[in-house]
């Protein structure tokens, strides 16, 4: 039985609740005042946390937790003041500094000034993309900025845009929360056509995947990509259900890209199988190590196979902005399907996913409707995308699009690839740091040696335990570095070192995406690490060079 709520002892008079939070919602004087003051407020807080250069408090993450342990609601409204002082000790002060220079470890890092100002007025507006009924003009707005996008992906004739861009029965691509829900959502529509309707039989939408799977006479679905995929499509394989074991991932090669032999061979077994192919996933920029497949030659073997070909371009897919850089996604406007962030390289705050589509009618493939709000001609967002009520980030996105334009973003691309071969270049005269990929984006991967290896190391003769210590020293000096909060590199585990396949090595991970960084920045955070390196050398006694 569901108890009644004990609010009896509330010191407040009913009425005053109801002005208390009349007042929240009116365009008062006083309200406004209250608005201003919080404004400002915040303002301050703000500048300070963009300025300061400290990452992070060091508080334990353990400590943390005790600071939000209450699990009572208020009884009556919180003083403003008090929940503002609050948020500021708690909250605020152990955020992690994303924008600092020195962080250079997280695909998380600054923005340009612009995003603040324009995410309150999104707040503001308070638009749904859901429905045009809450949206009116920001489904265009979105629609444009999506096909503008499309257009620097597949750069299709100037009529497929305008026969396209505003048209309700096409679907140019969709603004959704992030790159997991824009691979899954590619997946869900290349499923869905596959096992379309047919004569009697209605698709895979209406009579789930064991009956479409029979219908069509599979022994099940899979999808092929290299071992480097993001685990949003383990999500995707599971959601879709086929299961996580028939997600085939191809152990990548030392590039760090999928070996086209054993994808063509993969594909073979597979139809020996009998099994349906639902998609072959290609990686513009893995998340581990910025590779980036070989996408002509898997457009070429997809087309071939008929199978839909997705390229996960999360990360690497504003490499199309650089005329320097742009070849290495060729291949990329053969794509079914293409999934790029916002938050990561075009410079958006959190929650902006994109997914493009080639054949404006794929979506046509996911499409529900609501008799209570979106209805089967409108041009209602809501019937072609997996999320429903979202933010109409699209306001964000034009911005980026528009402040910082085509220029501006191979600026960005240019200058953070630069910085990382500056980067790999200082690791490389460094005999204390070893070497693990060349850089094809702006993500490097090297490691610390300490110094009993560093001659077996550089004549690559560490043995399997030698790497197992070497490993565990890597981790605490990462650990022991984000810790002091100082400066930030993150941590991965790779497989495809010269080390060979079956030696995880842990690498020290660097992603270069901040306009700020400088070589000074990226001296400096490998300077801590020297530091702390040498710090923990010292208060182990060599325990972890003499296991
Ligand atoms: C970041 C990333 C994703 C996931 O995107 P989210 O926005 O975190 O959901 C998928 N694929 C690649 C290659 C990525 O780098």
């Amino acid at each position: 039985m569901i108890r009644s709520l004990n609010l009896e002892n509330s010191a407040i008079a009913e009425s005053e609740i109801q002005n208390r939070i009349l007042s929240l919602f009116a365009r008062s004087d006083k309200a406004i005042a209250a608005e201003r003051d919080m404004d400002g407020y915040l303002e301050a807080i703000a500048n300070e946390f963009l300025q300061t250069s400290k990452i992070g408090s060091d508080i334990a993450l353990t400590d943390l937790n005790e600071q939000f342990t209450d699990y009572q609601i208020p009884i009556e409204p919180v003083d403003p003041n008090d929940y503002l002082n609050d948020l500021t000790e708690t909250a605020i002060a152990h955020s992690v500094r994303t924008s600092s220079p020195r962080f250079i470890g997280h695909m998380t890092t600054a923005l340009p000034y612009f995003v603040r100002p324009l995410a309150k007025l999104m707040t503001i507006l308070n638009q749904n993309p859901v429905k045009t009924e809450t949206a009116k003009s920001l489904t265009p707005y979105e629609r444009q900025a999506l096909a503008t996008l499309h257009h620097l992906i597949y750069q299709l004739p100037d009529a497929f845009y305008i026969e396209h861009t505003h048209n309700p029965h096409s679907t140019l691509g969709m603004i959704v929360s992030g790159g997991t829900i824009a691979n899954i959502t590619a997946l869900w529509c290349a499923r869905n056509a596959a096992l379309a309707p047919q004569a009697d039989f209605m698709g895979v939408e209406q009579e789930g995947l064991a009956a479409a799977l029979k219908f069509y006479g599979y022994d099940g679905a899979v999808v092929i990509g290299s071992s480097l995929m993001h685990f949003s499509f383990d999500k995707a394989a599971d959601l879709l259900g086929i299961g996580t074991r028939s997600l085939i991932k191809i152990p990548a090669n030392e590039k760090n890209q999928v070996d086209l032999r054993s994808l063509r061979q993969t594909i073979r077994d597979c139809r020996d199988r009998k099994q349906l192919i639902l998609a072959i996933v290609g990686i513009a920029g893995t998340t581990d190590s910025g590779g980036i497949d070989p996408l002509l030659d898997m457009a070429e073997i997809a087309k071939n196979a008929n199978i839909h070909f997705h390229v996960d371009a999360a990360w690497g897919g504003p490499m199309l902005f650089s005329q320097r850089h742009r070849y290495k996604l060729q291949g990329i406007e053969f794509a079914d399907s293409v999934t790029i962030d916002g938050h990561k390289q075009l410079y958006l705050p959190m929650g902006i996913g994109m997914l493009f589509l080639h054949n404006p009618n794929l979506a046509k493939a996911i499409e529900k409707q609501a008799p209570y709000t979106v209805r089967q001609n409108s041009i209602d967002l809501g019937k072609r995308t997996l999320e429903g009520s979202r933010p109409a980030t699209a306001i964000l996105l034009q911005a980026g699009l528009k402040l910082i334009g085509m220029k501006g973003y191979e600026y960005l691309m240019d200058w953070g690839i630069e910085k990382t071969w500056y980067l790999a270049t200082r690791i490389e005269a460094m005999p204390e740091f070893e070497r693990l990929i060349d850089p094809e984006i702006n993500i490097f991967l090297y490691r610390y040696i300490p110094e009993p290896y560093r001659h077996r190391a550089a004549i690559g003769q560490l043995t399997l335990a030698e790497n197992q210590s070497i490993n565990q020293f890597n981790q605490h000096l990462q650990k022991a570095q984000r810790q002091a909060g100082h400066t930030f590199i993150s941590r991965t585990t790779t497989y495809t070192t010269r080390y060979g396949k079956n030696v995880p090595i842990i690498a020290l991970r660097a992603v270069i995406a901040n306009p700020l960084t400088t070589e000074l920045d990226i001296n400096a955070v490998l300077q801590d690490q020297l530091q702390i390196a040498a710090d923990l050398s010292d208060n182990t006694s060599g325990s972890f060079l003499t296991q």
